[in-house]
């Protein structure tokens, strides 16, 4: 049977570029760091260079690049240090900023969630208004949706709030390596990624830190240990991670415009095929999204039980994010933007990924034929 892996907002395949780079750290060259003798020089030359490249990757200083074991733990750290007074985020954030700002509230923080327009946008103007509500905080706006794959504008927002008063962090999780993404046109003094979401391996990430914030007081390490990641972050590197993390993210950024393209024809393809069998399928969002996104609904349909029969057919989808997958209820994202409920459960989320075919696409729409009964 054929398998069609289109779940590429879940996680991506390891690219060679991170594969041939992480090799050599994860047998011979396995010297920590931190040690003083010769064995440790490679691996601390690799991880300065690893941090080189990001920084490079995403207009940065290296010494602005801290590592940690994801997405996850770059939100949590971001906002559980300098977000602990007040907070303005938005309904649809990924689970990693939601629940960490509860654990805030739980502490007497403030969180302020600003309202997700139709077509899966924050308004800048209502997030620039809900910072004007007290003296000064964290704004956290994702720069690209996981279920939707719309692309906010965080530019927007950090040019209409007060950046004396105010700081601005964005989970780029979704973004990073699949659109330009600089730190300083976007105006922002944090920015959490993952290195599994762009062709790099799972459990790493770096959170970005402009200079300026680092001295503040409420920048605190997450993790107390040992002095590692100028003792703001401790345990010892996963240096062939961070390595692979970094091969990745070179080689994303070098292809970008022809991945955008490669993408960009497959998702035209894939919804003109849909169209003409499926004139009831539902675009959830038409415009503004990340390449390669689609958020689909077929309803009558139940997205579960067609997620189901797609993978015993050799096709990976999601029905919304994948980590949200024990959890049938219509997710926080589609309720955000009032969708109704007989598109939000029936939607998919199909993400294409580098690797993906025009036969690939092909072949998941005959599978989907099959599957969907279109009235
Ligand atoms: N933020 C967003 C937008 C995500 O999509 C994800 C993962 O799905 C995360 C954060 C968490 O990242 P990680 O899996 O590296 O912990």
């Amino acid at each position: 049977m054929i398998r069609i892996y289109a779940d590429h907002a879940a996680t991506t395949p390891l690219c060679d570029a991170a594969w041939q780079a992480m090799m050599p750290f994860l047998r011979e060259e396995f010297g920590n760091p931190s040690s003083l003798h010769s064995w440790a020089r490679k691996s601390r030359k690799a991880v300065a260079e690893a941090r080189q490249t990001i920084a490079e990757c995403i207009g940065a200083q290296a010494d602005e690049i801290f590592f940690t074991s994801g997405g996850t733990e770059s939100d949590n750290w971001a906002l559980k240090t300098l977000g602990r007074k007040h907070i303005v985020t938005s309904a649809f954030e990924h689970h990693a900023v939601l629940n960490s700002c509860l654990a805030i509230e739980a502490e007497g923080g403030q969180v302020d969630r600003v309202s997700v327009r139709k077509g899966g946008f924050v308004n800048p103007g209502e997030v620039a208004s809900a910072t004007r509500r007290s003296d000064a905080g964290l704004v956290s706006i994702m720069l690209a949706n996981n279920e939707l794959g719309t692309i906010q504008d965080v530019q927007g927002i950090s040019r209409r709030i007060n950046r004396d008063k105010w700081l601005m962090h964005t989970d780029a999780v979704q973004a990073v390596g699949h659109i330009p993404v600089d730190v300083e046109s976007l105006g922002v003094d944090l920015l959490s990624a993952s290195g599994h979401k762009f062709n790099g391996p799972k459990g790493v990430g770096f959170l970005y830190v402009r200079k300026a914030v680092q001295g503040r007081p409420e920048f605190r390490p997450y993790l107390n240990g040992g002095q590692q990641e100028s003792g703001m972050r401790a345990g010892t590197e996963n240096v062939a991670a961070i390595v692979g993390m970094a091969a990745a993210l070179r080689w994303n950024c070098e292809h970008l415009d022809e991945n955008v393209n490669h993408l960009d024809a497959l998702k035209s393809q894939f919804i003109e095929d849909v169209r003409s069998f499926c004139p009831t399928a539902h675009l959830n969002v038409e415009e503004g999204q990340l390449p390669g996104f689609v958020s689909i609904a077929f309803p009558g349909q139940s997205a579960e039980g067609v997620l189901h029969i797609l993978d015993l057919r050799g096709v990976a989808v999601s029905s919304g994010a994948a980590c949200d997958s024990k959890n049938t209820q219509v997710s926080h994202v589609l309720s955000a933007i009032k969708l109704p409920k007989k598109y939000a459960s029936s939607t998919l989320r199909i993400t294409f990924g580098v690797e993906n075919t025009e036969d690939e696409v092909e072949h998941m729409v005959q599978a989907l034929v099959k599957t969907v009964s279109c009235r």
